[in-house]
């Protein structure tokens, strides 16, 4: 491709609505541009990467034999309401009606369409297993698109489904896909991490996402510094330590004027916030619920969301918070809260006895016992793991760090076949649901991800398997020597099947060096009159900064010996 046709907006200034330095880089280096809060239009160079990354994906998807299928974007709330989605997915999902008032959505993700469309069709055990997948535009409204297409309302997902008889297919269908992504994200060139992920709306047991490591990143990970333990803090464990703290015997009300919070009552009692019961008041589906957490605690809500299943968890309100406590933030606590579901980390439950709001303003309780004086629900893990927990599997230490989520694998299960009904006839003639995973990958995300791994100062520094192009030729000068000489190494390069840009522009050689550190090509060809007159061309690694002399006679020949070393 010659530059000087190209369709390349590059920008000299920091584009000022970006943040992270992937977003930044995708404008300057003319791969994309905005069209309106989360929703981007992909330019020529933008485009091939995606294409390349798409390319990779169904090399690997097509290996594994499933099957790629293109579903609708448009799609009925009736099979979204069969499993119970509609109202879960909440305002993430764009609904709408036709003109014939019929609602619809766009779709966010694709289990539901692929159960409708396989319940007719699948008859008997000899029709599974069965594994499709597509590559498709989806919609999400998301709260805060941002940081671009990392976090788009339109964005572009692979995603797969499979279909097997019974648990252990699901298991040996569920390992080809962890291979694959695997496999994916190495050909990729990018660094991923595969870590336990919580099930979140897709409901369903076991669940992976494959995290690029990276401050910028959104999520947060639990690491362990001795074993392989990892986790999305969303899902991560530790040890539970059997400890017994604040032995206070007699439940005793304590005037503490102003002291609120853990911090103002760690300092009006002068003791730790592991003796204090932190209490969250929640709206669940319009139940009140409080969760107790140990004071030096913080709250995990998804694992509190996952254990209520509800569609709407929200913080109570400090009108709800009145009425059910009959006192004011900072005041409450589960001691004679009435008509209020208690539910605990089972820290609380290690607790001999703790200090507690006594739901009355400027008032706490000290010595406050479960079981004596108010009584929960039931104990589990609602604590939010904490950098230097002990690992749940081996009790070494745990370490946290950010990360990017760029594919997400879920064991299924029969959540969606039983709701909506896709079952088979097993040997014996016996009815059984279908066991279903499913396996996304963000692709818009991926190239965000790429970038952010992948950079310097300069600029984007691709991976050679995913680069719009891998070599650019900088043609510097208008010496027609100069010229043909780019010309010819430009097509004999062309003609070795390797994918050129030759920087053909009427600019100054500052200018090109410069746009060609910004996007990144990783080979660099420079063609000028005082290199020819050595008889050679100059080369250089975009990413290692290596430079080499190659001899005219033998561009080719080097070139291709020298990709073979890039990766
Ligand atoms: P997140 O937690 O980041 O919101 P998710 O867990 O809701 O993502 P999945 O339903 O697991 O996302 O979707 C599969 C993949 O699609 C994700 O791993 C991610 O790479 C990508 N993805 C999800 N939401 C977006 C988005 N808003 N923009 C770009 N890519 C996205
Ligand atoms: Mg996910």
């Amino acid at each position: 491709m010659r530059m000087s046709k190209l369709y390349l907006p590059t920008l000299k200034e920091e584009p000022a609505e970006a943040e992270i330095i992937s977003h930044k880089l995708m404008l300057r280096a003319g791969l994309m541009r905005n069209h309106a809060s989360g929703i981007y239009s992909y330019l020529p160079l933008g485009y091939k990467v995606i294409q390349k990354i798409e390319k990779i994906i169904r090399r690997h998807m097509d290996d594994s034999d499933a099957q790629e299928v293109l579903l609708p974007i448009l799609q009925s709330s009736e099979i979204w309401k069969e499993s119970k989605r509609w109202d879960r997915f909440g305002p993430l999902m764009i609904k709408f009606k036709d003109r014939k008032n019929r609602e619809f959505c766009l779709g966010p993700t694709h289990e539901e369409v692929v159960t409708d469309l396989l319940r007719d069709e699948i008859r008997s055990y000899k029709d599974l297993p069965l594994n499709l997948y597509q590559i498709q535009t989806k919609v999400r409204d998301e709260i805060r698109p941002r940081f671009g297409v990392m976090r788009g309302r339109e964005f572009t997902m692979k995603d797969a489904y499979s279909l097997d008889r019974d648990d252990e297919g699901l298991d040996e269908s569920y390992q080809a896909m962890y291979n694959a992504y695997t496999n994916i994200f190495v050909d990729c060139g990018l660094e991923t991490r595969a870590v336990e992920a919580d099930t979140g709306a897709m409901g369903g047991k076991d669940s992976h996402e494959f995290m690029v490591l990276a401050e910028s990143g959104e999520d947060k990970i639990a690491f362990c510094t001795n074993c392989e333990y990892a986790a999305n803090i969303e899902k991560a464990e530790s040890l539970v330590e059997k400890r017994t703290v604040n032995k206070e015997d007699k439940l005793e009300k304590i005037h503490t004027p102003g002291a609120a919070t853990i911090k103002e009552l760690e300092k009006f009692f002068d003791l730790p916030g592991e003796d204090m019961i932190k209490s969250v008041a929640y709206q669940a589906d319009g139940e009140a619920v409080l969760a107790l957490v140990r004071g030096d605690d913080e709250l995990n809500e998804i694992k509190l969301a996952n254990y209520l299943d509800v569609d709407n968890l929200e913080p109570a309100s400090e009108e709800d918070i009145i009425t059910h406590f009959k006192s004011s933030p900072g005041f409450i606590g589960p001691i004679g809260s009435k008509g209020v579901r208690i539910i605990a980390d089972q820290r609380i439950e290690n607790m001999e006895s703790g200090i507690t709001g006594a739901n009355e303003k400027n008032y706490h309780y000290r010595g406050a016992k479960v079981g004596r004086d108010f009584e929960v629900e039931t104990y589990l893990d609602l604590r939010l793991v904490r950098e230097g927990d002990s690992c749940p599997s081996c009790s070494g230490k745990l370490e946290i760090k950010s990360g990017i989520e760029v594919g997400h694998i879920f064991k299924l299960g029969t959540k969606y076949s039983e709701s909506m009904g896709a079952s088979y006839l097993d040997e014996n003639g016996r009815d059984k649901p279908v066991v279903m995973g499913s396996y996304g990958i963000g692709v818009t995300r991926l190239v965000a991800a790429a970038i952010e791994q992948n950079h310097d100062d300069y600029g984007i520094c691709w991976p050679l398997a995913i680069a719009p192009y891998q070599i650019i030729i900088l043609q510097l000068g208008n010496d027609d020597a100069v010229i043909d000489k780019a010309n010819e190494i430009y097509q004999q390069l062309e003609s070795a099947g390797l994918e050129v840009l030759v920087d053909d522009r009427k600019e100054r050689a500052g200018v090109k060096f410069n746009d060609a550190d910004l996007i990144g090509i990783p080979l660099r060809l420079t063609v000028g009159s005082r290199s020819l007159e050595a008889g050679v061309v100059e080369a250089k690694v975009r990413a290692t900064g290596q430079e080499l002399n190659f001899e005219l006679s033998s561009v080719v020949k080097e070139t291709t010996e020298l990709l073979a070393k890039i990766k």
